[in-house]
């Protein structure tokens, strides 16, 4: 096992320990387990997958630092949200109104402001698909 902190500026999201972690970074997709070497590295808008005895839990985390020590894994993130907690119809308008903005190309746009906003609301929505799939796995019996 392994101990994970998930903070935000305004709370403590996660607080546990996990058999593993998987976390979207500028390198990609990155497994964590114990023992894993010293690491600083950069979040991408995207998934964090626990697993902890065959559960998995999704978040959708915006951006932000992952650092892992031999004390555990710290995630300071600028958000994140279980994948139950997204509120899919918002990151739907959020889309909506970034890809609107781009298409427009107004001079005044903060384009990678845009753009950031795009990639935090696609984040939720995978996030969300990811979670709603998985559910419906477990009320359906397989086929
Ligand atoms: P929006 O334009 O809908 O506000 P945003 O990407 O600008 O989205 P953020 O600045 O990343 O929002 O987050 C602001 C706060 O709102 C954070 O606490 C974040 O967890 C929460 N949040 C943003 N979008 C959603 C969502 N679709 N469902 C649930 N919480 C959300």
């Amino acid at each position: 096992m392994i101990h994970l902190e998930v903070l935000t500026a305004e709370s403590s999201v996660v607080s546990t320990d996990v058999d593993s972690v998987v976390a979207t970074t500028m390198d990609g997709q990155v497994g964590i387990l114990h023992g894993h070497v010293p690491l600083v590295t950069v979040l991408q808008p995207g998934e964090l997958v626990l697993r902890t005895g065959g559960e998995e839990a999704y978040l959708a985390v915006s951006g932000g630092f992952l650092q892992v020590t031999p004390q555990g894994i710290i995630v300071l993130a600028d958000a994140c949200e279980y994948a139950e907690e997204i509120d899919v119809e918002r990151a739907e308008a959020a889309k909506r109104r970034a890809e609107q903005m781009l298409e427009a190309g107004a001079p005044e746009t903060d384009e990678a402001a845009v753009e950031a906003a795009l990639r935090r609301s696609v984040a939720r929505l995978r996030v969300a698909d990811k979670y709603r799939v998985k559910a419906r796995r477990r009320v359906l019996p397989a086929p």
